[in-house]
């Protein structure tokens, strides 16, 4: 039978280093708050370098037994885990919403996405070949194996507390790599209950590692992991300021990297859209967690003659949405996750008015509901000059841009150092092939505005990283190709 948890039974405070719950060395604690009131959840381990240095002791420890493990037996506690997480979705779900924010039906999908890489992962665990090599000499073998890369270091954001820090550990658990972690200071308890229920799955003591930190000490924890040559590879979701500067501390030991950055993506509606599915695509993608993903549009470009009726319709769906706190049923948009990021939204939104954009609806903080509300938003007549159109806004804002042909439109999506994701409506064969290679993104939506599989490659191009999650290339990141050459056969 397999245990079911209520909500408060999931709540842990501490680190979990070797198979074992521990407050932080120095017995400093930080507050995790509820973004709908500002109320204190917990008070959570706030870790330094001492923690994130037993963290990574365990993890060597460890990682002799696991790496030799047999793949069907790591496969095993990978499903046993799958299953603890699917049983507990909805107290999982309701812990994702309580500590970022989302609606509690978007919390519970959440879930069950990160538990559908842990599935899909665990059937890759037994599908990790190698190759014999066509002979090249008489006498000689050459084959090429995969063994996993080591010790690995996973950093995460808040936007997805569950399932950014599964689709890291259940590829590198999967080929037998041993992890010491650190989930967001907003969002550590999602990331701390996966954790519990991992070892309960049977992940043994020291493969799985897990610290929380203030936002004022992770720098010196996870630096700790940077500068030691023990930890192999570091898998990191997140800002691209960040991940530039993992890169370059990380050098010093010349580890492998997989870096998912920010994003700043176009969406694009030509003249011969169907405008409805194309409302439909943007309203997905754009307003799920609030705008606050990576992969959410963040210009959208309508073509001149469609765009008063487009941003008509946009704007009756976008006026209607609710917002609400997670635990209201109906609540479509819950809380930003804190005042730095209204702040932000508030910025973007007001240099855009400045500079001659119009607000068709929304455009303003909604503070009766709670300190971290914003009202979802269109604008517009927005330009490439606008902060809006610079930086991810990371809020429910819709700025809408207007193109004439299609060259332009491309030039315009491409003029960012981003490319993670990128969308676009037209149901001309011919334009959708031709948009379609040249949109330089690591992922494409075409008359498709939810597009996130476990299936599927995630991730991007240019500013945006390199590694992709998921799909039968997710497991590469964390393995590495050994040559083989025996001698002497004949
Ligand atoms: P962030 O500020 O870059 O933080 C990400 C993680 O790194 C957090 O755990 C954070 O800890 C930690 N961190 C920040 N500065 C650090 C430093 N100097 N040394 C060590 N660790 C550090 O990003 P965020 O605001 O949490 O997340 C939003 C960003 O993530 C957006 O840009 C979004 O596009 C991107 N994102 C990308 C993807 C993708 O798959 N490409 C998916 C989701 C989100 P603290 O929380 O304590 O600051």
């Amino acid at each position: 039978m397999i245990q079911r948890y209520e909500l408060n039974d999931l709540i842990r405070a501490d680190n979990f280093i070797d198979g074992k719950w521990v407050p932080a060395a120095s017995g400093k604690r930080f507050a995790v708050t509820d973004p709908a009131t500002g109320e204190v959840i917990a008070q959570v381990a706030d870790s330094g370098p001492a923690d994130a240095r037993a963290a990574t002791d365990a993890a060597a420890r460890a990682l002799p037994a696991w790496r030799d493990a047999l793949p069907k037996e790591r496969a095993a506690v990978l499903h046993r885990w799958h299953a603890l997480i699917v049983e507990n979705a909805d107290a999982l779900g309701r812990l994702i919403s309580l500590e970022q924010g989302k609606p509690f039906a978007e919390g519970r999908g959440e879930v069950m996405y990160g538990a559908s890489y842990v599935a899909w992962f665990a059937e890759e665990a037994t599908r990790v070949y190698g190759d014999l090599i066509p002979q090249q000499q008489r006498g000689k073998r050459m084959s090429a194996v995969k063994e996993p890369i080591g010790i690995v270091a996973a950093i995460t954001p808040w936007n997805f507390p569950l399932a950014m820090i599964a689709r890291k550990i259940a590829p590198a658990l999967a080929v037998g790599c041993t992890v010491v972690g650190k989930p967001a200071e907003d969002t550590p308890l999602t990331a701390l209950a996966l954790v519990m229920l991992a070892h309960e799955a049977g992940v043994p003591a020291g493969v799985l590692n897990l610290i929380g930190a203030s936002r004022e000490n992770a720098v010196d924890a996870v630096k700790d992991w940077l500068e030691d040559g023990r930890v192999r590879k570091i898998t990191f979701t997140g800002s691209t300021p960040v991940g530039k500067y993992l890169a370059r501390e990380s050098a010093g030991t010349l580890k492998k990297l997989s870096l998912e950055l920010g994003g700043n993506a176009p969406f694009i509606v030509f003249d011969d859209a169907d405008l409805d599915a194309a409302v439909a695509g943007l309203m997905a993608s754009k307003f799920r967690n609030g705008g606050q993903t990576c992969v959410c549009p963040n210009r959208v470009y309508v073509q001149a003659s469609v765009y008063e009726k487009f941003a008509d319709l946009l704007t009756q769906r976008v006026a209607a949405l609710k917002v609400a706190p997670a635990t209201d049923p109906d609540a479509q948009i819950g809380p930003m996750i804190n005042a730095r990021a209204v702040e932000k939204i508030g910025r973007h939104v007001s240099d855009a008015v400045q500079r001659g954009a119009r607000v068709l609806t929304g455009g303003k903080p909604l503070a009766e509901l709670g300190p971290n509300y914003y009202a979802p938003t269109v604008i517009a007549d927005a330009t490439p000059e606008m902060q809006l159109s610079c930086e991810e806004t990371f809020g429910p804002v819709v700025p809408l841009f207007r193109f004439n042909d299609e060259a332009e439109v491309i030039r315009a999506a491409n003029d960012t150092p981003f490319g993670l994701a990128s969308y676009f409506y037209s149901q001309n064969v011919r334009r959708i092939d031709r948009v379609a290679r040249r949109l330089e993104t690591g992922l494409v939506g075409i008359n498709e505005g939810a597009i996130s599989s476990e299936a599927a490659p995630f991730g991007g191009v240019k500013e945006s990283g390199y590694g992709r999650e998921g799909s039968k290339y997710g497991l590469d990141d964390y393995l590495s190709i050994k040559y083989l050459c025996q001698g002497g056969l004949e």
